[in-house]
């Protein structure tokens, strides 16, 4: 090799090889350094009722608007809207908070921009609070929502609150029927393993004996997920792209919280397709124990009356050409 290209391959060497270590460092950057879900909790609360919050809870429990609902397809007004905007969502978060609280697991990532939803006829912009779930002692039962007489085994609450809120107290003292979204998925059984759970179920497996340390924190170097784990999605492409082509179809109305104290402040979204979930993955949210060591099971409320809410049902499939002649058709319902 004579000296002009021993030098010209070195100039080529110190200018690329630099870019190459960057580039290989950064594509391997999630496996160096995984999400650490980092606080799993067990704790327990009062059971609201046995306090004032029952005076309050009398107020609201009762009312008009209160959810869970059934959801019938034969009640609902057929609708479009623009499509869900999800940022955020497959964000990795650097921490992950779950606890067992003794009714329920809640999970909230712990990110420097929070997942956010908008769209989808929700009006504005709304920031994910947190997420719990509602489940039952067999298949049979377990989602608070009833779609088309249909109840499945667990069923996933997605808490957002309105940007337009202070904070989440605020929220909830408003008497704005949209001060809330949840996003609400059921489950149904399946087969097999759903992967995107793996992660989630390691987690919720160290909750489950929470009734012998009422406050431990423990530690998971291993297990790491973004909310689309959550979500059922594995493509990373465009979030919402993918989450529109997953879940085309939901329902719509304005409801409650359905634990104390029942504010009337939910806009609720019930997507229709289920997500897949073994029976061994189910069994791990049934074996999680209270603070008296018991299992935590159908820790879910019964459908209220709908009474005279409106109820639309979302989906990709309609022709916008056919809802103007329905809007014609029931004035009513055109807000
Ligand atoms: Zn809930």
């Amino acid at each position: 090799m004579n000296l002009a290209r021993f030098q010209s391959l070195l100039v080529c060497v110190v200018h690329v090889f630099p870019f190459i270590v960057l580039f290989g460092f950064m594509w391997n950057l999630p496996v160096l350094f995984p999400v650490r879900i980092d606080e799993l909790k067990c704790y327990y609360v009062e059971h609201p009722r046995s306090s004032h919050v029952e005076n309050i809870s009398r107020v609201f429990c009762d009312g008009h608007y209160q959810s869970p609902v059934n959801l019938s397809r034969n009640k609902a007004k057929i609708r479009s809207s623009s499509p869900f905007k999800l940022n955020n969502y497959d964000t990795c978060p650097f921490a992950i908070h779950m606890e067992n609280n003794g009714h329920t697991v809640m999970l909230k990532p712990r990110q420097p921009k929070m997942p956010t939803l908008e769209g989808g006829g929700l009006k504005g912009e709304y920031s994910l609070v947190q997420v719990h779930w509602h489940w039952g002692s067999d298949s049979s039962r377990g989602s608070e929502h009833i779609i088309d007489g249909r109840s499945y085994p667990l069923e996933m609450h997605l808490v957002h609150m309105a940007t337009r809120y202070e904070n989440f107290t605020d929220a909830l003292q408003s008497t704005d029927h949209s001060a809330l979204a949840v996003l609400a998925f059921v489950y149904e059984a399946s087969s097999k393993d759903n992967e995107s759970y793996e992660c989630f179920i390691c987690s919720l497996s160290q909750l489950v004996d929470c009734g012998k340390n009422k406050t431990e924190t423990r530690e998971d170097s291993n297990c790491s997920f973004p909310m689309t784990n959550l979500l059922n999605l594995r493509e990373f492409a465009e979030i919402s792209t993918e989450f529109n082509k997953a879940y085309p179809e939901f329902y719509r109305y304005e409801g409650s919280l359905t634990t104390d104290t029942c504010n009337e402040v939910v806009s609720w979204t019930v997507v229709t397709k289920p997500i897949p979930i073994s029976e061994n993955q189910l069994n791990i949210f049934r074996k999680l124990q209270n603070e008296s060591g018991s299992p935590i099971s159908d820790n879910f409320r019964p459908v209220q009356n709908l009474g005279d809410r409106i109820l639309r049902r979302y989906s990709a499939n309609n022709d916008s050409r056919w809802i103007l002649s329905c809007k014609r058709a029931d004035r009513r319902d055109i807000a």
